[in-house]
């Protein structure tokens, strides 16, 4: 079934064939239909999936025809903002908007972005042209609300993309404010990959009787990419690093670390190994988090160093290899990461190197992908038994959230690791 079967409108078929799309993906089958028929919708798609356009063509579509009539009549008429998506990080927004210009080139639908760490000026006076369909990061959004720059008033149409990871970055007040200040009557979109209770809760109070879309079992990493945990010391973890690009030739890695520090220096020790490399983070200038991105998709620097704020929403044509440098402290993340690559169906690898210490967050990793992932070893990097403590078994039993508290404080009590807690790791043969 092609992408005809939706009846969108011919300048969007254009645009849609120009990419190179020639069936929709499974999300896009289900979730285009039942935005066109104007239902709420909850949908539940693993990152790389399609989702992006799964709502931006539904939209678009629905903001054609509502133009048609309004252009015969003035085509200066007031464009008031009347599809908003938003998402939690800048780098998402851009990614968003991108998709909505590129699908959108051959129609009169305006698109204009907000977020934070740039100038607001611009923005302003984007809006004041006047734009049909607005990507923004909450922050930035409540900021245009706030100062009189945006109205929602029109709004028709309303996304929250990646909806897990805004309430993960602590958006609810935002959230709560922004729903505030937009019509009742609207059609809102729920996405989101990861769905717990938190995520149930938001679309009661969000959502309209919505269709629950889900084109894969909830929680699942994606499919293609073939994911290895190596057991390491973590005072070898980077030399694992540069030995596994340098010999296998690997271009473009993406490698994600749980702090800014820690991906700063991770950086500047993989460039003294001749792997030319650099970091992204949130303390860094949005020019400058740009300009990483771009030497990265071009090749010109062989690997991103990325904390997980900054890396939500990269979409990177291709990317093959995501290394974990460090297991995230919020499970769900893992998953994020990993669907930076084997993006749209394309094969990928995730590496995850496993200091003794980290081994209670990949049990809460393996919880959450409901299956075990195989440790191994590589010649060479063997970890040091003899000088192994691990905390993991404290934790055991106890909540992750209880967990997370102490390795977070540093406040964790060691043990020696017994004989069956090393019988997990295996020997690579
Ligand atoms: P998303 O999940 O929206 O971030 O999309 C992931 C990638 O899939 C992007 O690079 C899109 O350009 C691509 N994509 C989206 N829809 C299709 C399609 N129907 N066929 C092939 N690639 C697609």
């Amino acid at each position: 079934m092609g992408f005809s079967s939706f009846k969108l409108d011919q300048n969007l078929i254009k645009a849609i064939e120009e990419q190179g799309y020639s069936e929709p993906t499974p999300i896009q089958t289900a979730a285009i239909p039942v935005i066109l028929s104007k239902r709420d919708i909850m949908a539940g798609a693993q990152t790389g999936t399609g989702k992006t356009a799964a709502f931006a063509l539904p939209i678009l579509q629905q903001l054609i025809t509502n133009l048609s009539t309004k252009l015969s009549t003035n085509i200066n008429a007031d464009r008031p903002v009347q599809a908003l998506v938003l998402t939690p990080t800048r780098e998402l927004a851009q990614q968003v908007y991108k998709s909505f210009v590129k699908y959108g080139q051959y129609t009169e639908v305006r698109t204009a972005i907000a977020y934070g760490g740039v100038s607001i000026n611009p923005q302003i006076e984007a809006l004041k042209q006047g734009a049909d369909i607005l990507v923004a990061t909450p922050g930035r959004l409540l900021d245009h609300l706030i100062n009189g720059s945006l109205s929602l008033d029109h709004l028709s149409y309303l996304v929250f993309d990646e909806a897990d990871r805004m309430l993960d970055m602590g958006f609810k007040d935002e959230i709560n404010n922004i729903l505030k200040r937009a019509p009742e009557k609207r059609q809102t979109m729920l996405f989101s990959a990861t769905f717990d209770q938190a995520i149930f809760k938001l679309s009661k109070t969000l959502l309209n009787d919505p269709q629950l879309i889900e084109v894969s079992a909830r929680n699942k990493a994606a499919t293609q990419v073939e994911q290895i945990v190596y057991n390491v010391d973590a005072d070898r973890k980077r030399e694992l690093i540069s030995h596994l690009i340098g010999m296998k030739n690997w271009r473009q890695v993406l490698i994600f670390t749980r702090t800014k520090q820690g991906a700063d220096a991770l950086a500047k020790e993989m460039c003294k190994d001749g792997i030319k490399t650099q970091s992204i983070h949130g303390d860094k200038s949005q020019g400058a988090r740009d300009k990483a991105l771009e030497e990265f998709k071009q090749g010109k620097t062989r690997a991103l160093v990325a904390t997980d704020v900054a890396a939500r929403g990269l979409d990177i044509v291709d990317l093959q290899y995501v290394i974990n440098y460090e297991l995230p402290y919020v499970a769900e993340d893992y998953i994020h990461r990993i669907g930076r690559t084997g993006r749209a169906g394309g094969a990928g690898l995730a590496i995850s190197l496993l200091s003794p210490k980290e081994e209670w967050l990949l049990e809460a990793i393996e919880e959450v992908l409901d299956h075990k992932l195989v440790q191994q070893w590589l010649p060479g990097y063997e970890p040091d038994l003899t000088k192994v403590d691990s905390p993991s078994r404290n934790t055991r039993g106890k909540s992750k959230k209880h967990a997370r508290q102490k390795a977070l404080s540093g406040n964790t009590k060691t043990n020696s690791r017994s004989k069956s807690d090393n019988s997990r790791w295996k020997k690579r043969k």
